[in-house]
């Protein structure tokens, strides 16, 4: 079974090497049981390890089951432990916070990929363990821990028993019981090798090897041959296979792989609660922060989108005064007259439309209820540049302007104060005491971000400015242009017109009067946005770059803490790619958790501000999964280190890690 010819395993400190095994030649058949004796530091357990295929020799030869196997990389080996191989180890090496059974059953996930509990029960059943099932390690004492470390070398019924101080830990009425279950199994057909420096130990073996110095100074056999039937067929070839037989696994396999693993990834994760939940806050709250704000940016641009909507896009707007002294009254010299307003139109032939605004707040009365609302004086044209038609009733005419007729056309917001659900058209009300009959009704335009839209009443210009609000000017005026190539030459023509009409040096036409164009102002919001959505995915990045690195600290405590934990799985058959998978869906977990906690909370966020702020806020579905996805990436990113860590840990190394 075993053939070993001029085995060497030296160790090098700084400048002396130590030879820790030093030309060891040795055949051991199947069914054999063997005990290796020898002083500390002899070499018993780096042949061991070589033997269970946990070590390489430096040089020699190691023929395992007729098989050359001293030049297998590291992941052939570990398939090559998982199913030929079974250790049990002096300190036990049990996963704490398991249950034995769980303990028993953890080789079978590198070996088969899925756990079959009924083997372990009946596993743990034969080494006298039935009553003990269910307890983990800490519950049990040191005979109960090493028999179900035996159970769990003899889950993947491997062919080989390796035990390097089985008893070492153990009293001696445990040590007894725990030799006659290697016995048992010695008896059932398994080889079984043994370390130990106590010769009642060594006794219970049938042929007993002593090292000195890393080489064998004697060789004994007690027994003329064994007294059981060794089972001499040929080992199947499907165990030597080093190939996991992943080919033709169906899909739902996997799928149960991948469920298993996350499912272990929770329960390391749960064991660990409040270091699991602060490693998560990072991603948590970055991701929160960002579909908040996302919400928020969505919310307002949708929402001036809608009003911009509304106008159309060759719109200008002419104001008194210069950008900078908005606000302070303008100058006499540039109010904006009536008269300009009527100019405007016979000297700029591409002005399409125009419509002057004289806008107040007023006092309204119908039958004893009162309401105060916005008052906007104005020409017919302002019905079609602002889409402000009636849809009962008529609009300020021409006719209305020159006889400065005291109607109003009412928005829908003054219209239910005042009116309730009657009809208004053709009543009385009075705005700031003067008489107005209603003889329209303003289509509805909703709120927007700053104020209700419905909330105005629109009366004749010249009304407005003579009857109402004793004004000779006007606050500023919508022009629309007949086309978009014109607006401009419009913009320069309106300009110069103006000045020329009050007397405006050309010098100071900048201050005198503002054109706004719909089109800047639409660019300018999309470039707003823009620079906002860059901030915000800079702040994303930030945050979650941040909340990566917290998973990665937390990964990589969680690494050290469990080093001993990965040179078991290594032990009993893990791949490299099993612990980076591991410890990458424990990462993956991590930030995936924190990811949507924090999808949730940013929702409730943007919920509250809209529901208590009232502002405009709108979550997609487009920065939900942006944002998990993100998270996810996350995860990755930042698991990949710790776990390539931990998979390139070497496994004996690992095991002795303190
Ligand atoms: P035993 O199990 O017989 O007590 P070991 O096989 O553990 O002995 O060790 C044999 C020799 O190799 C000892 O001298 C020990 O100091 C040395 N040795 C074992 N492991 C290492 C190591 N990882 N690094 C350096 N020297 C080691
Ligand atoms: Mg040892």
């Amino acid at each position: 079974m075993i053939e070993l010819s001029n085995i060497r395993r030296e160790y090098r400190m700084g400048d002396t090497t130590v030879s820790a095994v030093n030309g060891i030649h040795l055949t051991v058949e199947r069914g054999e049981f063997v005990a290796i004796m020898g002083a500390s530091g002899s070499g018993k357990s780096t042949l061991m390890h070589v033997i269970g295929l946990l070590d390489r020799p430096d040089s020699g030869s190691y023929r395992l089951m007729g098989r050359e196997v001293s030049s297998l990389s590291e992941d052939e080996l570990a398939v090559l432990r998982s199913r030929s191989v079974g250790f049990v180890f002096q300190q036990f090496h049990l996963l704490s916070r398991t249950t034995a059974r769980e303990n028993v059953v953890m080789p079978m996930l590198y070996s088969v990929g899925r756990v079959d509990m009924a083997r372990a029960e009946k596993l743990l059943r034969d080494t006298g363990m039935e009553r003990r099932m269910a307890h983990k390690p800490n519950e049990l004492s040191g005979g109960q821990q090493q028999r179900v470390a035996i159970a769990r070398a003899l889950v993947n019924d491997p062919e080989l028993i390796l035990a390097d101080e089985p008893t070492g830990n153990l009293d001696s009425a445990s040590a007894t019981e725990i030799m006659a279950v290697l016995a048992e199994l010695h008896c059932r057909g398994k080889t079984v090798i043994l370390v130990t420096h106590e010769a009642d130990i060594s006794a219970y073996a049938e042929r007993v090897i002593t090292l000195r110095d890393g080489m064998v100074v004697s060789d004994e056999r007690k027994r003329a041959g064994p007294e059981h039937p060794i089972s001499n067929t040929q080992h199947p070839a499907s165990k030597l296979d080093v190939r996991r037989s992943t080919f033709g696994v169906p899909l739902l396999a996997h799928l149960r792989r991948g469920g298993g693993l996350i499912h272990q990834a929770l329960r390391t994760l749960r064991a660990n609660k409040v270091r699991t939940g602060l490693s998560m806050l990072g991603i948590l709250i970055g991701v929160g922060a960002v579909i908040a704000m996302l919400a928020l940016g969505t919310g307002a641009s949708e929402s001036i989108r809608k009003q911009l909507e509304g106008m159309g896009s060759n719109a200008l707007m002419l104001m008194p005064g210069s950008d900078r002294d908005r606000g302070i009254a303008a100058q006499a010299a540039s109010r904006i007259t009536l008269d300009d307003v009527r100019a405007l139109p016979k000297e700029v032939p591409s002005i399409a439309r125009i419509a002057p605004m004289v806008n107040g707040s007023a006092q309204v009365v119908y039958e004893g209820k009162n309401w105060n609302t916005q008052v906007t004086g104005t020409l017919p044209d302002y019905a079609l540049i602002r889409a402000s038609v009636p849809q009962v009733g008529r609009f300020v005419t021409e006719d209305d302007v020159l006889q400065r007729s005291r109607v109003a056309m009412i928005g829908l917001t003054p219209m239910k104060e005042l009116f309730g659900d009657r009809n208004p058209i053709g009543s009385f009300i009075r705005i700031n005491r003067i008489s107005f009959q209603v003889v329209g009704i303003l289509p509805e335009k909703g709120a927007d971000r700053w104020r209700d839209q419905d909330d105005v009443i629109i009366i004749p210009v010249t009304t407005a400015m003579y009857r109402l609000f004793g004004k000779d000017y006007i606050d500023h005026v919508s022009i629309e242009i007949a086309s978009e190539p014109e607006i401009d030459a419009a913009q320069t023509a309106i300009k110069n017109v103006m000045c020329r009409r009050h007397r405006i040096p050309p010098a100071k036409a900048e201050d005198a009067f503002t054109i706004r164009n719909l089109a800047e102002f639409r660019q300018m919001l999309t470039a707003t946005s823009q620079t906002m959505s860059v901030l915000l995915a800079s702040i994303a990045v930030i945050s979650l770059v941040v909340g990566g690195i917290g998973i990665m600290n937390i990964m990589l405590v969680s690494v050290t803490e469990r080093t001993r934990e990965i040179g078991l799985r290594k032990a009993v058959g893990a791949r490299r790619r099993d612990i980076l998978t591991q410890f990458l869906t424990e990462a993956l977990v991590i930030s995936l958790l924190g990811g949507l906690i924090g999808v949730a909370l940013g929702w409730g966020i943007a919920a509250g501000m809209s529901q208590f702020a009232g502002w405009a806020t709108s979550v997609s579905l487009q920065s939900v999964l942006l944002a998990t996805l993100f998270s996810a990436l996350i995860g990755i990113v930042f698991g990949l280190w710790p776990a390539r860590k931990a998979a390139l840990l070497n496994p004996i190394e690992a095991l002795r890690y303190e």
